[in-house]
């Protein structure tokens, strides 16, 4: 069997050697436009998985690190945090919709400017995790076999067996994976991210994230059937008057061949931190080789003929 790289690719756990009849590939679809922020899916990830506090802290968990900015302390994704929510403040222009005119004098709306150009706030707020990618950048480079498809489809770091040498880090084209601070022998060293509660899909239970979301923002389950579900939920939208909604990450066509983790977003993909068109990052892996080997013969075929050439 043959191990593609990149394009469109129907069973990932197929492709990496499961037998006919395993489980469905599953994932999760995260509807932003229903988050509201409470961070549950946070909580319960960090719960479920007995996850060490972040920050420069973390060796001290009483000490809590505020960023000061944002109601958002946690930051991003990191080696000690698998789901990350992020808040994003926006000025819009204010919709007709908004609001119902009472014909009443009124005080100016809050966020509209002294001319009159009436705006609104709005947050956006999302819950970022691992892509489970089609086409996983970080197992590819693995030098110890710790990272691994697992028979679900999703991808999953085995801690025992990575020896921390990072290479996973630079090859996730999201940001996502990372090195846990830390000395080996207590924990830390390794490479950490979401594991799709590979213990709890064991058990025939969904992840902890997706069992604590109030608003089912995080929708679990077999792929396919979310993809649906996803494009119904766009449709729905647009007819609503909601044109700026659109899906992240549900292409099979796109440059990771799709993800096993993809969203519904109300804005551009870098608003939320996203990169808008990620590539796996061993996409040119196999031309890097052909051409590094082609260099190599010249080399040595120009040397060889200086050698006979200099004994004529
Ligand atoms: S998002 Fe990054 S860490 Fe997650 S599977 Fe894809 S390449 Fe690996
Ligand atoms: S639990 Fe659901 S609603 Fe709450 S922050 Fe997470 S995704 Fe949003």
């Amino acid at each position: 069997m043959s191990h593609s790289l990149y394009g469109p690719l129907e069973d990932p756990s197929g492709n990496a050697g499961y037998p006919d009849g395993h489980p469905p590939r599953v994932g999760f679809f995260t509807d932003t436009s229903v988050c509201i922020g409470c961070k549950a899916c946070e909580v319960a990830c960090k719960e479920w998985n007995a996850l060490p506090a972040d920050g420069s802290h973390h060796d001290e968990p009483d000490l809590l690190d505020l960023s000061g900015m944002s109601y958002d302390n946690t930051g991003g994704l990191g080696a000690s945090t698998y789901r990350h929510v992020a808040f994003i403040e926006q000025k819009v222009p204010k919709r007709e919709s908004a609001t119902v005119d009472l014909g009443m004098p009124s005080p100016a709306l809050p966020g509209a400017d002294s001319e009159g150009d009436a705006t609104e706030v709005r947050w956006l707020m999302a819950s970022d995790v691992c892509k489970h990618c089609t086409h996983a950048a970080c197992l590819d480079v693995c030098p110890t076999g710790a990272l691994i498809r697992t028979e679900h489809g999703t991808v999953l770091v085995q801690d025992d067996i990575c020896n921390g040498c990072g290479y996973c880090i630079p090859a996730c084209p999201y940001g996502v994976i990372d090195q846990r601070k830390g000395d080996r022998d207590k924990g830390g060293g390794g490479a950490f991210k979401c594991t799709m509660c590979q213990d709890r899909l064991g058990a025939g239970l969904q992840p902890a994230c997706a069992t604590a979301c109030p608003t089912e923002s995080i929708q679990f389950g077999p792929l396919d059937g979310l993809r649906e579900r996803a494009a119904a939920r766009l449709e729905e939208l647009h007819e609503r008057g909601v044109p700026e909604a659109r899906l992240y990450g549900h292409d099979p066509d796109d440059g990771v061949g799709g993800d096993g983790a993809f969203f519904l977003l109300l804005d551009e993909p870098e608003v939320y931190g996203l990169p808008p068109d990620p590539v796996v990052t061993t996409r040119d892996l196999p031309s890097m080789w052909r051409h590094a080997a082609v260099a190599a013969l010249t080399v040595a075929g120009t040397v060889a003929a200086a050698f006979l050439g200099g004994r004529g």
